[in-house]
């Protein structure tokens, strides 16, 4: 195993976070595994899925069955994880900007085609190896001012040359969920049945360029630019296997639990063949993929205490009440209903909101919304 210490660029002197990868297993296989924890820092069950994970990477490269390079960024946020504000973690959003912390990353397909005209105004047609070295060369290009700039610069850096992208996040209160896109979910349901997924989101663009969208999303993009420029067929594959891992909800932190989704991404990665030993049983399929567009979150509509009804993981239907808001002051009671039919599947921790909040998400089967599809 090698560290690798990135040091981010610091807003003022005397002062700057630095970011931590560990790289497992050979660099000279033309495969790449990158997996990294808590993009919005204060997500505790994926950083201890990544202390499980680096135990058994070890193993596993002393063993000699990694065949590809695995990197592990463990805590993919250095700069949330400092952020505190009157005693509580704040990482999903930069304090200085409020910016997301999952959001504005690059689109290198423009800057990786001029890199790539060359070969193609030779007439050969990129490999997906010459591709990887162009994106990575855009990548490197990318302005990084600011520190979180440099932050996003440094994880597509570490992850754009990758077949396979595992951004392992967490909801407030949640179920299993993941989030990908619609070509890759042949790639992903393997996943989505180690994990025991039980809402699997799928969307062409999310809106926001969130992370994993910049890793996967880029070849499409390469491949309308080929299409543009040749008018024929793109002629690259999905090469990067990007998916968001919500990893339940914010205290779902156990070691068993913890153990237990480690040992489900290792058997994915050797059911992928990314890692040698025998094919691990893939337990059924729990739920086909769903539309992102047709995951509806429930408003607030008055502030109040927030009573949940339903519980996670439950079916309900359109109109159905999933939780109330009591004013203590009047003795009003205001029901909050669904509004589709679909499984509810993240609900907000806070049980005091303010009118307005989104306080649950149901995921349907119908593709209700478009334009921006994430959460602030
Ligand atoms: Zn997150």
């Amino acid at each position: 195993m090698r560290t690798q210490i990135h040091a981010l660029a610091s807003p003022i002197p005397g002062t700057g976070h630095r970011l931590c990868s560990l790289h497992y297993g050979p660099v000279d296989r033309g495969r790449k595994v990158y997996i990294q924890a808590a993009l919005h820092a204060d997500e505790p069950p994926g950083l201890l899925v990544a202390y499980h994970l680096r135990q058994r990477l070890a193993e596993l490269e002393n063993q000699g069955r990694l065949a590809a390079e695995v990197v592990l960024v463990p805590m993919a946020n250095p700069i949330g994880l400092g952020q505190r504000l009157l005693g509580r973690g704040l990482g999903r959003f930069e304090l200085s900007s409020g910016e997301n912390f999952n959001r504005h990353y690059a689109d290198l397909s423009a800057a990786a085609w001029t890199g790539l005209k060359p070969i193609v105004e030779a007439g050969q047609i990129p490999s997906v190896a010459q591709v990887r070295a162009a994106l990575t060369a855009a990548c490197a290009e990318l302005p990084a001012e600011t520190e979180l700039a440099a932050l996003r610069k440094t994880l597509l850096g570490l992850s754009i040359d990758a077949d396979v992208v595992l951004d392992l996040h967490c909801d407030s209160e949640a179920i299993v969920h993941l989030y990908s896109a619609d070509p890759l979910w042949p790639k992903v349901a393997p996943l989505a049945q180690l994990l025991r997924s039980k809402v699997n989101l799928l969307a062409t663009e999310s809106g926001g360029e969130p992370y994993d969208e910049a890793c996967s999303m880029v070849w499409g993009r390469l491949n309308r630019l080929w299409q543009q420029h040749t008018q024929s067929d793109g002629p690259w594959p999905d090469a990067c296997v990007a998916v968001t891992v919500e990893l339940r909800g914010e205290t779902d932190v156990s070691h068993e639990l913890a153990s237990a989704d480690a040992q489900a991404l290792i058997d994915y990665l050797i059911d992928q063949g990314y890692i040698e030993g025998a094919q691990p049983m893939l337990p059924k399929l729990l739920a086909e993929a769903l539309p992102l567009s047709g995951s509806l979150p429930v408003k607030a509509t008055v502030g109040g205490i927030l009573v949940h009804r339903p519980l996670l993981g439950q079916k309900v239907r359109k109109g159905q009440c999933v939780a109330e808001v009591v004013d203590p002051l009047d003795g009003a009671a205001v029901e909050l209903l669904a509004g589709n039919d679909g499984l509810l599947y993240a609900r907000e921790t806070s049980r005091v909101v303010h009118a307005g909040m989104s306080v649950c998400k149901i995921a349907g089967t119908e593709a209700l919304r478009s334009g921006n599809l994430l959460s602030a």
